[in-house]
């Protein structure tokens, strides 16, 4: 059956690292495509309360994809957005790149 933790989990991963490669300064195509993207994502996810949510997210503040930085920072907030909702601690968008690009520390 289908794991909603998991899935989230693989997800974000997913999601949060195709941020940290995106271009930093990305086409008006390359722009125009990922808002796309994310649009679609965002009707297809398969935990149908999570995508609803989540396309109304995306309606209040629309994907920021004019380069890496922008699209990373956005997608922290989408995130956070909903471990607000969750119950669950935020995350420092400060540290994105250190999570999802460099790699932490330890
Ligand atoms: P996750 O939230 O999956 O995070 C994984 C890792 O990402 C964390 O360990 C942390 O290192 C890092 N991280 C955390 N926050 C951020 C951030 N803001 N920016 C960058 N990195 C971060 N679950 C529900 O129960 N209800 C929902 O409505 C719901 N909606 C979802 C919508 C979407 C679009 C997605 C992708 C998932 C949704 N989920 C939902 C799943 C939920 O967000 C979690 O994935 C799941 O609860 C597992 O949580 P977790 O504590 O393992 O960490």
């Amino acid at each position: 059956p289908l794991d909603k933790d998991e899935l989230g989990r693989a997800t974000w991963s997913f999601l949060h690292t195709m941020a940290a490669y995106f271009p930093d300064n990305a086409t008006k195509v390359q722009q125009k495509e990922m808002s796309a993207f994310m649009k679609i994502f965002a009707k297809y996810y398969p935990c149908e309360h999570c995508a609803k949510d989540f396309q109304v997210s995306i309606k209040e503040s629309p994907p920021a994809t004019v380069g890496r930085e922008e699209f990373s920072l956005w997608l922290c907030k989408m995130h956070n957005e909903v471990n607000r909702k969750l119950g669950k601690p935020e995350f420092d968008c400060g540290r994105v790149d250190e999570r999802w690009r460099d790699g932490w520390e330890d």
